[in-house]
């Protein structure tokens, strides 16, 4: 055992050495090994989604946590899925901290990729493999604290519970069916810590800042129907269909400029530290956003940056027309689809009020296709506090800082619960790296998830002192 201990000292490298002299504990340095071909292990099953195929993928998850005595059940789902929960007990004095990830992975193409994508592969410091950063990473990271606590007899405050869902890359049905199914395992929680940011590094290895997902834009996705007088081709109609719709396009294209900007509170400083920091280069840029929104050449230029416009407004993709099959004929109906999503915390009935009025059609018909109101999380209070003092043991002065995301994933849907859901992973990763969720050769370095590992087990001792 020790020979092999000292042969993967030799593999990591000094980084690795440094990093495992950071924990004191149960040997750690074991259990960091153990973590690492685990890692591997989860991602060579192949859960590309669709059509996910998680259950193998939650009885290889369920073995670890029977072998170390921890509670755990698993539901099968029907159609090779599953979702799995596991829980370690506290002594109920405070509320529980639940662990999420997803067990799907987005499809990976191999030949775009430098080693098969469900390899596992370890290379000059980095695993790679479909799922890396989204999210199996987390989801290892996750299991061997609790592992670890369990194994060190840590008493606890709150319940410990470990959620692995199936399917949050294309409906969300794991999740939606633990709150459907299960409410009563988790609905108690304080907190919930989901897929999101973590602490970004530079070339050398050095911490910038961490960043905390406290929310997303909600989902509201439209049908807008249009009904005109339907007839031959050859004669135009005024009211055609397909030209209401057109026209009603136009009008929402012009509308969706309009929308204003609206900073949530918190966020400045992570809209300062995203995307290079353009926002603070922009044209008119003067000492803080709500000096610079009051500039009219600086909201021009923020409406051009694709990134920041969708973090700060309300906005409308049109997505889909239909009008007739035939060339010769005017339909009766013509559809427009949109997807649109609007700031965390904001209600859908003024926005479609205003879309309405934009339209002016009275003809139009909106369908809601998906909508889910979508909360933020306080980014300050325990959870917060707690993430700044352990991360700032480790790096002095590290910005700590809140962000929402564009786009939904699960923690949307127990944001709705009332939880507190934060975004966060627990390992160091550089721009390089985190560029390559969803993308080709996704990968975690060795190292980041090492540190990784020692920081959460802190972190999770603090949310229990
Ligand atoms: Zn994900």
């Amino acid at each position: 055992m020790f020979k092999s201990l000292l042969l993967s000292i030799f593999i990591l490298g000094t980084l690795t050495q440094s990093a495992w002299a950071l924990s004191p504990g149960i040997e750690p340095s074991l259990l960091k090994k153990e973590a690492l071909s685990t890692f591997q292990a989860y991602l060579r099953l192949d859960t590309s989604n669709p059509p996910g195929n998680e259950l193998p993928s939650a009885r290889f998850l369920k073995q670890i946590l029977d072998r170390e005595g921890i509670e755990n059940q698993l539901f099968d789902l029907g159609n090779n899925r599953a979702n799995l929960y596991a829980i370690l007990r506290g002594n109920g004095s405070a509320k529980p901290l639940v662990f999420l990830h997803h067990m799907d992975v987005v499809p990976a193409d191999p030949q775009y990729w430098s080693f098969p994508p469900f390899s596992g592969q370890i290379d000059k410091g980095f695993v790679y493999g479909r799922g890396a950063i989204d999210i199996k990473g987390k989801g290892v990271v996750d299991l061997y604290t609790m592992i670890r606590l369990k194994r060190e007899k840590q008493p606890l405050k709150r319940d410990l519970i470990f959620l692995a869902v199936a399917d949050e890359e294309v409906n969300s049905q794991g999740a939606r069916w633990m709150i459907e199914h299960k409410p009563e395992l988790f609905k108690n929680a304080e907190f919930l810590i989901d897929e999101g940011k973590t602490v970004t590094e530079n070339e050398l290895g050095q911490a910038q800042y961490a960043m905390v997902g406290i929310g997303e834009k909600s989902p509201l996705w439209l049908k807008l129907t249009f009904t005109g007088t339907p007839g031959h081709a050859s004669i135009p109609m005024a009211d055609n269909a397909v030209n209401r719709a057109l026209n009603a396009a136009h009008k929402i294209l012009n509308y969706s400029q309009e929308i204003p900007f609206l900073v949530l509170p918190g966020l400045e400083a992570s809209l300062r530290l995203q995307y290079a920091g353009d926002v603070t280069r922009l044209p008119g840029f003067d000492k803080d956003m709500a000096t610079s929104l009051k500039n009219m050449d600086f909201v021009k230029a923020l409406a051009k940056q694709p990134e920041l416009n969708a973090m700060l407004r309300n906005t409308i993709s049109i997505t889909g027309m239909q009008g007739s099959d035939k060339t010769n004929i005017i339909p009766n109906r013509a559809t427009l689809m949109l997807d649109c999503r609007l700031l965390p915390g904001q209600d859908k009935e003024p926005f479609l009020a205003e879309l309405k009025k934009v339209i002016g059609d009275p003809s139009v018909q909106i369908e809601i296709e998906e909508y889910y109101k979508s909360l933020y999380s306080s980014p300050d209070g325990t959870y917060f506090d707690s993430l700044k003092r352990v991360l700032q043991r480790h790096y002095p002065q590290l910005p700590v800082v809140p962000t929402i995301f564009t786009s939904s994933t699960d923690s949307s849907l127990f944001r709705a619960l009332g939880i507190n859901v934060y975004g966060f992973e627990s390992y160091r990763v550089d721009e390089q790296t985190s560029v390559r969720a969803h993308g080709n050769d996704e990968r975690l370095g060795v190292d980041g998830f090492f540190w990784g590992l020692d920081f959460l087990h802190e972190l999770v001792l603090d949310l229990n002192s």
